[in-house]
């Protein structure tokens, strides 16, 4: 057996502890699953080989010029701990750039450069030598890898060599464990955004049955009272000319609904364009669509100011608007002139055209329910309608990402108001 040279013998010893530990560290860091497990795995097998007092990964934010120490590992009581900012250019010397140098080793901190409250926080430590070597992920510094010894001195050339091949690793491991904890990051939004998107769906559902259930009691209202005339007409009985007229009226009221759900459902089915809108054109245009409800019922319209343009879609607003001006032509008491005014304000951002009227009013416990599908608080005998005016009004001004609200109580008249985004 050959034996060996004593010298040989202790380097031997010396490369298998250096693996050993470069073993244990590697182990650490593959168990490890946040940036800050990884470098605590480390550090306490990089201190133990290399007999520091302590060792740190301090990580930096460039853009905040900042330092953070991520980790540490000491032999009693640290007073420079995990979490403690520090200017970043206390890593770096003066006039270089951080990529510029990969090891600064200080034999003696006693003679290193101006005060630092780094420096103190070390040497009240008992740190008195040390050496810091960059980490390094794509070419870019991520941080710094530091141990400090005891005494003065240099650390040999494989210390360094050790504590390079660690830096390279736990560069490695900190960038994937930061990956890691983006990639759960990204995960768990993904699962608000889901559940969100299923809550929205939930809802979505919820109102789709509730509008069919609806739609499906009113619909058959007419088709009932058409039933029951014919059958009376087939017996024979009661005024013939009467029943065939109030049969001609049952089946005006359900095409009128199903043209009010079918305006209702294209304009919740296909998709607009939003663009810039001339509110004193969609004014004057709903007007003219009101022509006939205006002079049969003598009714005022005053349109006040200047109408700003905002950003909606021309039609839909002429829908909108058409819609809230024969609602506030139409729910007055018997035997009064309806008088409508019609104005906008500007709120920063936002433009608000109001609809007011000098009619009925609406209690304020209604205000919401007043824009669903069908509801109406009047018998159609009172006040003619389809109840899904408003609902359209609703849907129209959603489409266009504005809001719609009314302020309203019995017999004061109502101010409905539109609100959208300013051209
Ligand atoms: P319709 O006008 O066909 O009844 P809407 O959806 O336009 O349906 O309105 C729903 C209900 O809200 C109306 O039936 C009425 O009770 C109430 N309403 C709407 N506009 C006004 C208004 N300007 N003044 C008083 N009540 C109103």
């Amino acid at each position: 057996m050959k034996r060996l040279l004593p010298r040989e013998g202790e380097a031997l010893r010396r490369y298998a502890e250096r693996l050993e530990a470069l073993h244990l560290i590697t182990r650490a860091i593959l168990a490890a699953s946040s940036p800050e497990d990884v470098a605590r795995g480390a550090l306490y097998h990089v201190r133990q080989l290399l007999h520091c007092r302590r060792a740190s990964v301090v990580i930096f934010d460039p853009e905040a010029k900042e330092a953070s120490i991520l980790a540490v590992s000491a032999e009693g009581e640290a007073e420079l701990k995990e979490g403690l900012r520090f200017p970043l250019e206390y890593f770096c010397p003066p006039g270089r750039s951080l990529e510029e140098v990969e090891v600064t080793m200080v034999e003696d901190i006693e003679g290193c450069g101006a005060p630092s409250p780094l420096l103190e926080g070390l040497r009240r430590e008992g740190v008195r030598s040390f050496l810091s070597v960059s980490l390094l992920s794509e070419g870019k510094v991520i941080g710094a890898l530091n141990l400090g010894r005891a005494r003065r001195g240099r650390f040999s050339e494989e210390d360094v060599e050790t504590v390079r091949e660690v830096a390279a690793l736990l560069s490695l491991a900190i960038e994937q464990a930061r990956l890691r904890e983006q990639l759960r990051g990204y995960a768990s939004q993904l699962e608000d955004k889901v559940s969100e998107q299923t809550a929205e769906l939930k809802r979505v559902n919820a109102e789709l049955e509730a509008f069919v259930y609806s739609i499906s009691h009113d619909l058959r209202a007419p088709l009932r009272a058409i039933q029951v005339m014919a059958q009376a007409l087939l017996e024979e009985g009661g005024g013939k000319r009467e029943l065939v007229e109030r049969m001609a009226a049952a089946a005006e009221r359900m095409d009128r609904l199903i043209a009010d759900l079918l305006a209702y459902s294209r304009l919740s089915r296909a998709p607009i364009t939003l663009g810039p809108v001339d509110l004193r054109r969609v004014v004057e245009e709903a007007l003219d669509n009101l022509q006939v409800e205006v002079q049969e019922r003598g009714a005022q319209i005053q349109v006040e100011g200047p109408l700003p343009k905002v950003r909606g879609h021309h039609s839909t607003l002429v829908q909108v608007v058409s819609n809230l001006l024969s609602n506030g032509i139409k729910f007055v008491p018997p035997g009064t002139r309806p008088e409508v005014r019609v104005w906008a304000s500007r709120e920063g951002e936002r433009v608000r055209l109001f609809v007011q009227d000098n009619g009925i009013g609406i209690p304020k416990k209604e205000h919401k329910r007043i824009f669903e599908i069908f509801e109406r608080l009047h018998s159609v005998e009172t006040y003619p309608g389809t109840g899904m005016g408003l609902a359209i009004v609703r849907r129209g001004v959603q489409k266009m990402g504005g809001k719609v609200g009314v302020e309203s109580a019995p017999g004061r008249g109502s101010r409905f108001w539109v609100e959208l985004q300013k051209l």
